[in-house]
């Protein structure tokens, strides 16, 4: 087995001493990211606003207590109360409870990180062996009807705008085709009239020509859409929480459908109940306290898990990123040490779910990441649209990326971790 070096992760990263440590977590309890403010958000925030856990007009609505259960341990998750000693016992275990979760969290457990990364990489050893498992995202779209503030993407922020037709997704396929990929991610910005649930069903068609699998990560549907597209080829779902602090979401996420905070907690039990093979999950690390949100999604899957057994699971970690428009966001808000803990907890808490490290990151941050406990990396990446077969890319990126090696180069340095590319998972017969 590979040796674990945390330290190839985290050495631009300030020390932890206790007293930072105590720092860290005082200011937790007063997190506020407020460089993604600016003033018109600002200024949007003192209208009246829609009730944020109302649900809207044809919006389904489960029968279900999932919400209650994940927001209700959230809120009462006091990681400071965790020691060295409950580190270490969860550590112990071979399977591990929400309350070792809750611990592997915990700014405990940062001094133990060697022990716990060292830990994680068996695991990962165990479930997914040396394989890592490459996809390319593919922005077919970037209309948004959302105001999330911290996104370039959103209603209010003047971008190129733009939708790929027909030809355009062919010739966007074809390309990424063409270096070798066979999973694909389509992603759109959250508008449903400028990309209805038809135009992406018609896109995931044609994906289905090019690629084995096929993922979304659009705006949250109903489950008989799910089901729709689905039928239309798609394997799994992915839809980001952002924040389970539900205050802080409403706070985030000013207008459009996306401020209904329950209708985007259930979306991954919708597209289970639409018949989809699996299911992503995330916070966005860095808009609220990362421990807690990080719990949440933990639980979120746990829970899930255990309902739909069937069901396939898997994390993202993504840290906030600069966005067109607003370069005051800080993105080392969750510094590398932090990333590699929550990484590790999920691993060492679902060991049989799928971990991706976005292109938000390094080169050298997700290679050792993937070496020690993620096991799904993007690669050849353009969160422009069209911009994986035009030169001039017809719409703005969502956000910046800082891992731009394309698929030759990522799958090269995967080879000289030892680590081997799996460009699909499934076999169809
Ligand atoms: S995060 Fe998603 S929903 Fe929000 S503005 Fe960006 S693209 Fe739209």
């Amino acid at each position: 087995m590979t040796k674990t070096n945390t330290s190839s992760i985290t050495e631009p990263v300030a020390s932890t001493s206790a007293a930072d440590r105590t720092t860290q977590t005082q200011k937790a309890d007063a997190f506020f990211n407020d460089s993604i403010y600016n003033e018109e958000a600002a200024a949007f925030s003192n209208q009246q606003l829609t009730d944020h856990m109302a649900y809207a007009d044809g919006m389904e609505v489960l029968d279900s207590t999932l919400l209650e259960e994940v927001l209700q341990a959230r809120n009462s998750y006091d990681y400071a109360a965790y020691s060295e000693a409950d580190v270490r016992q969860a550590l112990s275990h071979q399977q591990r409870s929400p309350k070792d979760f809750a611990a592997l969290l915990s700014p405990a457990a940062l001094p133990l990180l060697e022990d716990i990364a060292r830990q994680a990489q068996q695991e990962r050893q165990r479930y997914f062996g040396n394989s890592v498992t490459f996809f390319t995202p593919l922005y077919i779209a970037n209309y948004c009807e959302n105001y999330c503030i911290y996104c370039g993407f959103n209603s209010h922020n003047r971008i190129h705008r733009a939708r790929l037709n027909r030809e355009q997704l062919i010739r966007e396929m074809e390309a990424i085709a063409q270096t070798g990929m066979q999973e694909i991610l389509i992603l759109t910005g959250e508008s449903r009239k400028m990309s209805d649930v038809y135009y992406i069903g018609e896109a995931c068609k044609l994906a289905r020509q090019y690629f084995k699998v096929v993922g979304v990560e659009i705006y949250p549907v109903n489950s008989d859409e799910y089901a729709y597209l689905h039928q239309c080829g798609v394997d799994y779902v992915t839809v980001f929480q952002e924040t389970y602090n539900s205050d802080k979401y409403a706070q985030l996420h000013l207008a459009g459908a996306k401020r209904v905070f329950p209708y985007r907690f259930y979306a991954q039990e919708r597209a289970l109940r639409g018949g989809m093979r699996g299911v992503g999950l995330a916070a966005l690390l860095g808009l609220d306290d990362f421990r807690k949100d990080a719990f949440a999604t933990g639980l979120h899957a746990y829970l899930l898990q255990k309902k739909y057994p069937h069901g396939e699971f898997a994390f993202s970690c993504p840290r906030l990123r600069p966005i067109i428009n607003n370069d005051k966001i800080k993105p080392l808000d969750v510094h590398a040490r932090q990333l590699l803990q929550v990484v590790c907890a999920y691993r060492l808490f679902l060991p049989f779910a799928s971990i991706t490290v976005s292109s938000r990151e390094c080169a050298r941050v997700r290679d050792n990441l993937m070496l020690i406990c993620a096991n799904k990396i993007s690669a050849g990446v353009n969160t422009g649209i069209g911009g994986h077969s035009h030169k001039q890319e017809l719409g703005d990126e969502q956000f910046a990326i800082d891992d731009n090696r394309s698929l030759e180069e990522i799958y090269a340095a995967m080879e000289r971790l030892k680590l081997q590319p799996v460009m699909a998972e499934y076999v169809y017969v």
